[in-house]
C-alpha cells in the first residue's frame, strides 16, 4: 500500500525539514537546498563556491573529515552546532561528492544511551522468544509502535509475484483494521523496491510539506547526483497522493531483507505530521537488520516445519495404504490428510470411472469433464497450475473451488488420478474483519485492494515446490505398493484364466465323449425293456426303467456341462441390442410354454439399448423370469423387470424381481453354483440346478456381476450388470 518515491533517485529537491549541502572533494559547496536561510541564516548564493569553513569551525571540520575517511559507502552521523543551533548531520559519499544533510535537533530531548539500549534490548529479548513467524511479526509491530509511537504499524509481506499483504498490525484502537488486506505488485514499483535493498529506512515526517529545491553554483556542471542514500530526498508525487488518500501525513518505512531480497516492509503511518529524532530512526534501522536476520531463521524454520509435516503425512499414507484392503479408503480416510498433503481445499480421487470427492470441489460432472480434457491435453504424470481457467476456459464456472489444480496421474492404463483443488485467491483471503464495514471510515486502502483483486482474478495461491514434491512422493508410494499388488493379482488372474480355458476345453471334450457311450447305454436299456421285458421279473423291469431315466438325467447334466464349457470358449457376439425387444421375445417363448399359468409382467420404464451378446442375454432374462415364476406360490405371480439409473458413469444395474417364495440369506451365494438346488425336482418342477450357474457365467463373460437380494417368503430380486462398452 505504500506507493513510493521517484523512479530516479534524484528528484532535484529535498524534504524541507532539513538542509542539504553537496560538497566536492575539496569541501567546496557546489549545491545547496534553497531553505538554508531558514536553518543557517544564509542565502544559497552566500554558500555556493565557498568551502565548509564558512559554516563550521575547525574542530567540527576536522571531525567531519575524520568521519569521511571511514565513510566509503554507508552513511554516517555526527552532531554539529552552528550559531547555537544543534544539528544531526548525516554524511555520505556519492560519485566523488560528499552529501551533508543537516536536521535541526534539540540537545535536551536527546535520548540517552541507556534508554536507547533499554528499548532495543527489550524488543530483541522478546523477539528471540517467539518461534512462529506470525507471533514474531505481531511482536515486531507492537515493539516498533512502542519505540516510534506512530498511529499504525504494519508488516507487509511480498509474495513471489511482488504482490503484498498485511500480515501483522498494531494500531490505535479507533482506527479500522488493515490486517489481511492485499495490494498489487504495482503499488510499489520495482525501482522503489531496489532502493529499499540499499537504503533500508525511509523517513517522511510530513508528506504534504512543500519540497525545497537544490540550487547549484553556476560553475557546477555535473550530471545529477545519485541521491538514493539521502535521507532528505523528496517524495514522489504519486506517493504523496497515495498516502494523502489514506489520510496519512507522517511515514516511516523499514525494509525487511532476506537473502539480499526485499521480503517485506514495516510501514508506520501517522495521521499527523510526525518527526522522529535521528537516534530513534537509527534504532529502527538497526532493529530492521536484527528482524531481517531473525526472519531468515524463522522463514527457514517455518519451511522446514512444513516440509516435515508433509513428510510425516507421507509416512502415514504409506503405512495405511500398505495395510489397507481398499486403497481408496486408505487415501480418503481421514479426509483432511489428503488435503493437507498439498495444502488444498478439495480433492478428487478418480479410479477407473469412479470419482470420489473430498472437501470443497467442483461437482462430479465438472470433474469428469475436466479429466476427459486432461486425458487429451496433459501428458505429464504431475501437472499443476494456479490458473486453470487460462488453460481450460470451462473452469471459470467453478473458479470458486478450482482455480488452482494439481493433477497426479497414477496409472495410465487404468484411469487412476488424484486431483487437488484450490479456490480463487479472493475466496481464501483473510479479510481481518468485514471489508464492507470500512466504507464509513475515510482512510482506506480499498482501491489498492480492488486493483489487487483484478490482478488475481481466476488465480489461486501458487503451489509450493515442496507441495508438488509431496504429491509426487504419494504417487511413488501408491505405485510402489498398490500397483505392485495389482500386478501380482493380474498375473494370478492370467494364470487362472488360462487354466479356466483349459478346464473348459477339457470339460467340453469330456462331455462330448461321454455322450456317445451314454447314448449306447440308453439305447441298449430301451431295447432290453422293449424286447426282453418278458424274461425279467417286475423288480428287473423297475431297475431297467430307472436306468433309462438316469441316462436321460445324465444326458441333461452333460448338456449343461457342454453348454457351460462352450460359454467359456466361444467369443461374445456383441451388438447394440434394444432390451425392450429382447424381453418381448423372451416373454413370448415363456408364455407359449406356460400357457395355463397366468402372470403379470411389469416394466416400470423402457429399458436401454446396450452393447451385448443378444442370444446370451436372452438366456439370462429367460432363466431369471422362469425361476421367478417357477419358485412362486403366489396366485398373482408378478415379475418386475427394470434397471437402476447409472450413477457416476457406471453401468446400469438390471434387475428381475418376483413375488415368489424367496431365498434364505445363507443361500444367496450357493444358488449360483452348478447343480445346486434348494428344492427337490418334484416340488417346484425345477430343472438341473444349472440355470443360475449358466446365467452367472454369461454375466461374467460380459464383465458384469450378478447377485440376489431376497426376503424369505416375500420374493427375490436378482441384480446384474453387463459391462461391455456402454452405449447408454
Ligand atoms: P433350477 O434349474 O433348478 O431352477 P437354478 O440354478 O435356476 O436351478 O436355481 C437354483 C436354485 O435356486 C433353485 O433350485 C431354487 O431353489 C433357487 N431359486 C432360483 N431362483 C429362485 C427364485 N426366483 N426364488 C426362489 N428360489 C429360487
Amino acid at each position: 500500500m505504500d506507493h513510493h518515491y521517484n523512479q530516479i533517485p534524484n528528484p532535484g529537491s529535498i524534504q524541507p525539514h532539513g538542509v542539504m549541502l553537496i560538497l566536492n572533494e575539496s569541501l567546496e559547496i557546489v549545491q545547496v537546498s534553497d531553505n538554508v536561510d531558514k536553518f543557517l541564516g544564509k542565502e544559497p548564493e552566500d554558500l555556493l563556491n565557498q568551502t565548509l569553513d564558512i559554516l563550521l569551525d575547525t574542530t567540527q571540520i576536522l571531525a567531519l573529515e575524520e568521519l569521511l575517511k571511514t565513510t566509503k559507502t554507508t552513511s554516517n552521523f555526527l552532531k554539529l552546532a552552528f550559531q547555537e543551533q544543534y544539528f544531526d548531520a548525516i554524511v555520505h559519499r556519492s560519485q566523488n561528492h560528499i552529501v551533508v544533510e543537516l536536521e535541526p535537533t534539540n540537545l535536551k530531548t536527546d535520548i540517552s544511551f541507556l534508554s536507547v539500549h533499554h528499548l532495543i534490548n527489550d524488543a530483541i529479548n522478546q523477539m528471540q522468544q517467539t518461534s512462529q513467524l506470525r507471533d514474531f511479526m505481531n511482536l515486531v509491530t507492537s515493539e516498533v509502535k512502542k519505540i516510534t509511537n506512530y498511529d499504525r504499524v504494519m508488516v507487509y509481506q511480498f509474495d513471489t509475484t511482488g504482490a503484498g499483504s498485511v500480515i501483522a498490525e498494531a494500531k490505535q484502537e479507533q482506527l479500522s483494521r488493515y490486517l489481511g488486506l492485499h495490494y498489487p505488485a504495482s503499488d510499489i514499483p520495482e525501482p522503489v523496491r531496489k532502493l529499499y535493498t540499499t537504503s533500508p529506512l525511509r523517513f517522511i515526517p510530513d508528506i504534504n510539506a512543500k519540497p525545497s529545491q537544490l540550487i547549484a553554483s553556476q560553475s557546477y556542471h555535473h550530471q545529477p547526483l545519485d541521491l538514493g542514500k539521502s535521507v532528505l530526498r523528496s517524495v514522489d508525487p504519486c506517493c504523496v497522493s497515495y498516502h494523502d488518500n489514506m489520510g496519512v501525513a507522517g511515514l516511516l518505512v523499514i525494509a525487511l531483507i532476506q537473502e539480499q531480497k526485499l521480503w517485506g516492509l514495516i510501514s508506520c503511518h501517522h495521521y499527523n505530521a510526525k518527526h522522529l529524532p535521528y537516534e530513534i530512526r537509527a534504532i529502527c534501522e538497526f532493529l530492521g537488520q536484527v528482524i531481517s536476520l531473525e526472519l531468515g531463521h524463522l522463514v527457514i524454520q517455518e519451511e522446514l516445519d512444513y516440509k516435515n509435516k508433509l513428510k510425516s503425512l507421507q509416512t502415514q499414507f504409506i503405512t495405511s495404504i500398505s495395510n489397507a484392503e481398499n486403497f481408496l479408503d486408505a487415501l480418503i480416510y481421514p479426509a483432511p490428510r489428503l488435503l493437507e498433503l498439498v495444502n488444498a481445499y478439495g480433492c478428487a480421487v478418480c479410479l477407473d470411472n469412479e470419482i470420489t470427492l473430498v472437501g470443497v470441489t467442483p461437482n462430479q460432472e465438472q470433474v469428469y469433464q475436466l479429466i476427459e480434457w486432461m486425458d487429451i491435453n496433459i501428458n505429464e504424470d504431475l501437472f499443476s497450475t494456479n490458473s486453470l481457467a487460462k488453460l481450460y476456459p470451462a473452469a471459470e464456472t467453478f473458479k470458486n473451488t478450482a482455480s488452482g489444480l494439481i493433477l497426479l496421474r497414477i496409472s495410465r492404463i487404468r484411469r487412476y488420478y488424484i486431483l487437488w483443488f484450490r479456490p480463487e485467491v479472493i475466496q481464501t483471503v483473510n479479510w481481518g474483519g468485514n471489508p464492507n464495514l470500512q466504507n464509513s471510515l475515510k482512510p482506506s486502502p480499498r482501491h489498492s485492494f480492488e486493483l489487487w483483486q483484478e490482478t488475481v482474478h481466476l488465480t489461486s495461491q501458487p503451489w509450493k515446490q515442496c507441495e508438488l514434491d509431496s504429491a509426487l512422493d504419494l504417487r511413488n508410494a501408491i505405485v510402489g505398493i498398490v500397483i505392485n499388488k495389482a500386478d501380482e493379482l493380474a498375473k494370478i488372474n492370467l494364470e487362472l484364466e488360462r487354466s479356466n480355458r483349459e478346464l473348459d476345453s477339457f470339460a467340453y471334450a469330456a462331455s462330448h465323449d461321454l455322450k456317445e457311450p451314454l447314448r449306447g447305454i440308453h439305447n441298449y436299456s430301451t431295447i432290453l425293456i422293449e424286447d426282453y421285458a418278458h424274461l425279467l421279473d417286475e423288480e428287473g423291469i423297475d431297475c431297467l426303467n430307472t436306468l433309462v431315466s438316469l441316462t436321460q438325467r445324465m444326458d441333461i447334466l452333460i448338456d449343461v456341462l457342454l453348454r457351460l464349457s462352450q460359454l467359456g470358449q466361444t467369443e461374445l457376439r456383441l451388438q447394440s441390442t434394444n432390451l425392450n425387444n429382447l424381453i418381448n421375445r423372451v416373454l413370448e417363448v415363456i408364455r407359449a410354454s406356460r400357457q395355463q399359468v397366468s402372470f403379470e409382467i411389469r416394466i416400470p420404464q423402457p429399458l436401454p439399448t446396450i452393447e451385448c451378446d443378444p442370444v446370451l442375454v436372452n438366456e439370462v432374462f429367460s432363466n431369471l423370469i422362469s425361476n421367478g415364476l417357477k419358485y412362486n406360490n403366489c396366485p398373482d405371480k408378478t415379475i418386475e423387470i427394470g434397471y437402476l439409473e447409472p450413477s457416476n458413469r457406471n453401468f446400469p444395474i438390471f434387475y428381475v424381481r418376483d413375488n415368489g417364495i424367496g431365498i434364505q440369506a445363507h443361500h444367496f451365494d450357493t444358488i449360483f453354483r452348478l447343480f445346486k438346488r434348494l428344492h427337490s425336482q418334484e416340488k417346484y418342477g425345477g430343472g438341473a440346478g444349472a440355470g443360475l450357474a449358466i446365467t452367472k457365467k454369461i454375466v461374467e463373460r460380459h464383465h458384469g456381476k450378478i447377485w440376489v437380494e431376497s426376503i424369505y417368503g416375500e420374493g427375490s430380486t436378482f441384480f446384474f450388470t453387463l459391462e461391455c462398452i456402454n452405449t447408454f
